[in-house]
């Protein structure tokens, strides 16, 4: 049984060394045979040396770097991670060390001992962020789920550990705008969820603004759903039914009560309305639109500049 831990790191250079040393400690004498598949997704810092310098002196260990040309991002870094892994089970880890390798071990004796899972996921027992954060992220779950056709867990991370069956059918998954907690949804198999306590970061600092957390959700949402699209289609025909009722009135009073309607007021918000609502309407169609073009071109979902493997 080989075990493949994927790695993805931006800007961890103070980090690195001690998670290659943690892994070992927690799995040394426990795991048979386990390799380690560092992504270095185009840090900016001495991480690719503190990679390359673990490559070359730990030759006992089983390593290979796969070193990206820029940043592409973390999903970009787990899909090359999975592409370069061998092992009959693979874990998702941070390189922070915010997620313990002992939780790993725990993964594997699930997968080992009850063959009905393909896949364990860890879950955070507490969350550690503000209310304002958690919050924020309650209600992205409760929209993603009513909106798509994948269920998501809501405290759920990528923090995975799974058989290659399922490696296999996300590296299948060559989509090119990647939402991991959607895809491991959507391509089935039984999960087992447990708990874990999320650890403070060991050194540097998390890349996930509010921003970007709010860009990744919609994102999200628009890999796994095509409703929103519809929305422009409900609303415009209320918006008719409600006009055609108003229409009606209208006539009837101007003919059988010789009554006139004025109200610059009323027309000024309804312009303003509905003109907001068709840009609204025209944006979602947009994005939609957007993600197709960028999948149409049919680009690669990272550039590995060097990979660094024994055989
Ligand atoms: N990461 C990456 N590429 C990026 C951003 C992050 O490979 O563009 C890696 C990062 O090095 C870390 C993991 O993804 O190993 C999680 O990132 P981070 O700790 O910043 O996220 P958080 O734990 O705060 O959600
Ligand atoms: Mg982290």
């Amino acid at each position: 049984m080989k075990l493949s831990l994927v790695v993805p790191c931006y800007n961890e250079q103070d980090n690195v060394e001690l998670f290659y040393e943690e892994c070992v400690k927690a799995f040394d004498g426990k795991v048979s045979d386990y390799e380690f598949v560092f992504v270095n997704d185009g840090s900016a810092d001495d991480t690719l040396a503190k990679l390359k310098k673990l490559y070359n002196e730990k030759t006992e260990s089983n390593i290979t770097v796969v070193s990206f040309s820029r940043n592409f991002g973390k999903e970009s870094a787990i899909y090359a991670g999975l592409k370069n892994s061998t092992g009959d089970y693979v874990s998702l880890i941070d390189a922070d060390l915010q997620q313990r390798p002992e939780v790993v071990l725990e993964m594997l004796d699930v997968l080992e001992n009850e063959p009905e899972y393909d896949c364990v996921a860890a879950y955070q027992a507490k969350r550690k962020e503000g209310s304002v954060m958690t919050g924020f992220k309650k209600g992205f779950y409760n929209l993603i789920n009513k909106f798509s056709e994948v269920k998501l867990h809501a405290d759920a991370s990528d923090f995975r550990t799974f058989t290659r069956p399922v490696a296999e059918a996300l590296i299948d998954m060559s989509e090119y705008h990647r939402f991991s907690k959607g895809l491991f949804s959507w391509v089935g198999f039984n999960t087992k969820f447990i708990p874990y306590e999320v650890q403070e970061r060991n050194a540097g600092e998390t890349k996930w603004g509010f921003k970007s957390l709010v860009k990744y959700a919609l994102g999200g949402i628009s890999a796994f759903s095509t409703k929103p699209l519809n929305f422009a289609t409900y609303f415009g025909l209320l918006a008719t039914c409600i006009s055609l009722i108003y229409l009606i009135i209208v006539i009837i009073q101007r003919i059988f009560f010789n009554h006139a309607f004025s109200g610059y007021a009323t027309i000024v918000v309804l312009i303003l309305l509905f003109g907001g609502l068709q840009l609204f309407g025209l944006g979602i169609i947009g994005s939609y639109l957007a993600k197709t073009y960028i999948q149409s071109k049919n680009r690669p979902i990272y550039i590995a500049k060097e990979i660094l493997k024994r055989d």
